[in-house]
């Protein structure tokens, strides 16, 4: 059989977390991630061919959503079974909040959560893996509320996350941009750190998730743009109905993989926002552009694509008070739009600012019309910001995670209640 690259790097974080090293997570079948799977088939009674054989990549598969299903047995007791499994008692009632510590029946199936994390921070983050982790994140954490505001192009699902009820409400989402697509771990890796400090009843940074449930609710819509992302990391793919015109739009080449930030119709979804959409329309024949492409092409009216107009529906739907639109990158937060920002947004701004070490900048240029935030501050007068993580040339590489989310983690929080 043949796996993609994206797929070999997923096994490979997930024999990692498996404690089989896998060595670089690179995307090669190379000698050390066979040895890894060797290692693995052994330890799952499997031939150990050091081979990812289909029989090796189902048993490998049980473990991509980070639990088993287990039938409760006659002399069973919920700390036995978190045991057996080397996992904890609350994370078994978490996942079942129909049980009780002293309330199992035998015969009764339960959700047994594996002790590792389910959103990895070392990988390409395609939708299938965002598909993959919220289901996983759903089943460890029922909570938490997953629908679909929307469909892409190509009728992925434009998935969003609810966490918490409270009357505050805020709106987070990223990859807009398909070569920004970091910033989609980004959203994901805290939906699973805030509930797992919410099922814990732990703080993260001084903030109580539970105090925050009561008080806000905060909506996240982790990617934007799923058929920008698949392009750009699993490559066109032959079946992909725009195939021709997407060679074309991006000059002749079939590498997307460097410089592909619009939708899969050559639409870059930030300039199509109904904000001065015309002076972004304008603007685009003094970058050279003259339809579909890579970039900067605001399509043919606002709205005009099924991603943007279900943001902004979504958007209408919620009524927020506070969005973060998260792009990479410049380790910049963006606030105005043509002065129409309330005077909080520059004070809430440098707060961003204070806790992530972030510049608090004003756009200028093309920059400076036709986003999603740009249209918020217009329709709302609220504060809405663009936040660019991380530094570099886009995309950048996934080795940046951990600093980017060091740096975001406080002002993710902090935005929900400010
Ligand atoms: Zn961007």
């Amino acid at each position: 059989m043949n796996y993609s690259t994206t797929e070999i790097k997923q096994l490979q974080s997930l024999l990692k977390k498996l404690s089989f090293n896998p060595g670089p997570i690179d995307g090669v079948l190379g000698s050390q991630t066979q040895t890894a799977l060797e290692q693995f088939q052994i330890a799952n009674n499997l031939t150990p061919s050091k081979e990812l054989d289909s029989q090796t990549y189902e048993a490998l598969q049980k473990y991509l959503l980070g639990y088993q299903e287990y039938e409760i047995k006659q002399d069973d007791t919920l700390s036995k079974i978190a045991k057996n499994f080397n996992t904890t008692i609350n994370s078994i009632l978490t996942a079942n909040p129909n049980i009780s510590l002293n309330n199992i029946k035998e015969g009764e199936i339960i959700t047994i959560p594996y002790n590792f994390d389910i959103v990895d921070t070392n990988i390409d983050y395609t939708y299938d893996i965002l598909e993959k982790d919220l289901t996983a994140l759903k089943k460890r954490y029922p909570f938490i509320e997953v629908s679909t505001s929307g469909k892409s192009v190509l009728d992925k699902n434009l998935y969003s996350v609810k966490l918490g009820n409270g009357p505050n409400k805020v709106f987070y989402n990223g990859s807009h941009h398909a070569i920004e697509w970091i910033t989609t771990p980004l959203l994901m890796k805290f939906i699973e750190n805030f509930s797992k400090a919410y099922s814990k009843n732990k703080t993260i940074k001084g903030y109580n998730p539970k105090d925050i449930w009561d008080q806000s609710t905060i909506y996240i819509m982790p990617m934007v743009n799923p058929d920008g992302v698949d392009l750009v990391l699993n490559g066109l793919q032959e079946d992909n109905p725009y195939y021709d015109d997407l060679i074309k739009w991006n000059n002749g080449s079939t590498d997307f993989s460097k410089n592909w930030s619009a939708n899969i119709r050559g639409v870059d979804l930030n300039h199509n926002y109904d904000a001065s959409w015309e002076l972004s329309k304008e603007a685009e024949s003094l970058y050279g552009i003259d339809g579909p492409g890579p970039t900067r092409y605001s399509g043919e009216y606002p709205e005009s694509e099924p991603e943007s107009k279900a943001v902004v529906e979504f958007t209408r739907s919620l009524d927020p008070r506070l969005v973060l639109a998260y792009h990479s990158q410049g380790e910049v937060i963006y606030w105005n739009y043509m002065n129409m920002a309330p005077p909080e947004a520059k004070d809430i701004g440098k707060s961003f600012s204070e806790v992530s070490g972030y510049l608090l900048d004003e756009p200028t240029g093309i920059t400076s019309y036709s986003g999603y935030k740009d249209w918020f501050i217009k329709e709302y007068k609220r504060p809405g910001y663009t936040v660019e993580v991380g530094k570099g040339v886009n995309p950048l590489p996934i080795s940046q995670f951990d600093k980017i989310y060091n740096d975001n983690e406080e002002l993710l929080l902090l935005a929900s209640v400010i």
